[in-house]
């Protein structure tokens, strides 16, 4: 059944082609700007890959927490500054360990812009961390999305002190099995999954691959995708990684798919989305 369904859509959506319709925008749910980005690109030129993408929205955090700034002054219509928690690439490994770190998050927080906390990089052996513990409060206290790249354990730890945190958990977890991702968007009703860097996986060769085409359909209102700009060699990949996005995206039923582009990150960002699915790619 399924299959002969997919097919049909395949073939309407290949009918629909000649049609010339501008590729519908992305919300980009993973995109860092770091120092090492920052002297490669300057924030023009990051907007620019934006635009050209037809990315209109991204969530955008920083290692140092600032650089982001710079991004955000010249695009804050486009950028959503997302609170990096790193000073520099050894912060990322001892993090969890640092105790002053909640009062320095707080203490930019009471600053700033920020609409988010993340990347938080942890391991499920570290996941009782009181600092870890600490932010997920932080983020409680503020109403703030948690973006956590970890095992699925440290989810549970997020939820065992309030199910009702966002979480945005990058990467389709560590572990980026459909089943599992079912089971834990079926039990924590306040947690995302951003695909960003899973497009292989997803759509093997390109195709999209029957297990996700099916978890999909099962959330739609709880997928979002990006592009993970996690080294500046990335940025040289950009838009073919985004190329990749739109090629499984566009093998979805097309209100599911605007879901996972664009609406389900702008409705938990308080964006709105009447013509997010339409309007052509704004310049
Ligand atoms: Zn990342």
């Amino acid at each position: 059944m399924l299959n002969s369904g997919r097919f049909l859509l395949h073939c309407i959506q290949i009918l629909a082609i000649p049609g010339a319709i501008a590729a519908p925008p992305l919300f980009d749910s993973h995109i860092h700007y770091n120092a090492d980005d920052a002297a490669l690109l300057n924030p023009t030129q990051v907007i620019e890959h934006l635009k050209r993408n037809g990315i209109r929205r991204a969530l955008v955090t920083s290692t140092p927490f600032e650089v982001v700034l710079k991004l955000y002054d010249q695009a804050p219509d486009r950028i959503i500054p997302i609170l990096g928690i790193y000073r520099d690439d050894q912060d990322k490994r001892s993090w969890y360990q640092d105790k002053s770190l909640p009062a320095r998050i707080e203490a930019r927080l009471n600053k700033g812009v920020w609409r988010g906390i993340g990347e938080l990089h942890l391991f499920a052996k570290h996941r009782h961390s009181p600092v870890f513990l600490q932010i997920v409060r932080l983020a409680l206290q503020r109403r703030l999305p948690l973006l956590i790249h970890g095992d699925p354990a440290v989810i549970d730890s997020v939820y065992d002190i309030d199910p009702g945190q966002t979480v945005i958990w990058s990467h389709a977890g560590t572990y980026p099995y459909p089943d599992l991702i079912a089971d834990y968007l079926q039990r924590y009703p306040a947690l995302y999954v951003d695909l960003s860097v899973r497009d292989h996986r997803i759509a093997p060769n390109g195709k999209l691959e029957d297990n996700w085409f099916e978890l999909f359909l099962r959330f739609p209102d709880r997928f979002m995708t990006g592009v993970d700009t996690y080294s500046p060699e990335r940025w040289r990949k950009f838009d073919m990684v985004v190329a990749s996005i739109r090629n499984w995206l566009n093998q979805l039923p097309d209100d599911v798919a605007m879901q996972i582009r664009y609406n389900n990150a702008a409705r938990l960002f308080s964006i709105k989305t009447r013509s997010a699915g339409t309007r052509p790619i704004s310049k």
